[in-house]
């Protein structure tokens, strides 16, 4: 299983993007994500997607005030960090170790400037790329390497809204 933590979330500035962090999480096969910070402005936009396009059961979201405790524990549980930076190794050169990997993830993103720390923290220091982007993308892709594609026939058994593709126009359906 793959969670996303969000580094520093700063309500103000940071509310459109993290948001869009953890819709790529829920939508792209991530089953949570831990934020660090308090934003309950930002809490209520995630559930009112997981409401009405589901995932409730499926996908956690948690504000954490020390994010260096989560990942400690993290690790002492087993599970492996992985930190997207533009430093890091590039995907492509890495993916065959994260095909061996079978304990949980976590995937860290950051806003500005991520402390030094993660870099000496975290098992696995991994770049989408050599390129500045974003947090959104990073992730985005990330998962789709990580999940070979797969990800995108996810759908969530208790969705109220399901969409019918349609070459034009918009098809969406209510469910009972
Ligand atoms: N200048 C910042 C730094 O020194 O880390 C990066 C800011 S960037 C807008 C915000 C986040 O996007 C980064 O913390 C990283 O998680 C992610 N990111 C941006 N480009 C990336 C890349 N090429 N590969 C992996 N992650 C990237």
């Amino acid at each position: 299983d793959i969670y996303v933590l969000r580094l520093g979330h700063r309500p103000f500035r940071d509310k459109r993007i993290t948001t869009h962090v953890a819709l790529v999480a829920r939508a792209f096969g991530a089953r949570g994500i831990f934020i660090e910070g308090e934003d309950n402005q930002l809490l209520k936009s995630i559930y009112n997607v997981l409401d009405q396009w589901g995932g409730k059961s499926y996908f956690n979201i948690e504000f954490v005030s020390n994010p260096k405790t989560l990942v400690k524990s993290w690790k002492e549980r087993g599970g492996k960090v992985v930190h997207l930076t533009m430093y890091g190794i590039n995907i492509i050169n890495k993916l065959s170790d994260f095909d061996q990997i079978n304990s949980p993830l976590l995937v860290i993103v950051g806003s500005e400037k991520v402390e030094g720390w993660y870099y000496y923290n975290s098992d696995y220091n991994i770049a989408v790329g050599n390129q500045p982007h974003s947090e959104v993308s990073a992730l985005a892709i990330f998962l789709d390497r990580i999940y070979k594609g797969e990800e995108l026939n996810i759908s969530f058994s208790d969705a109220k809204l399901t969409i019918i593709p349609k070459e034009r126009g918009k098809k969406v359906v209510k469910n009972e």
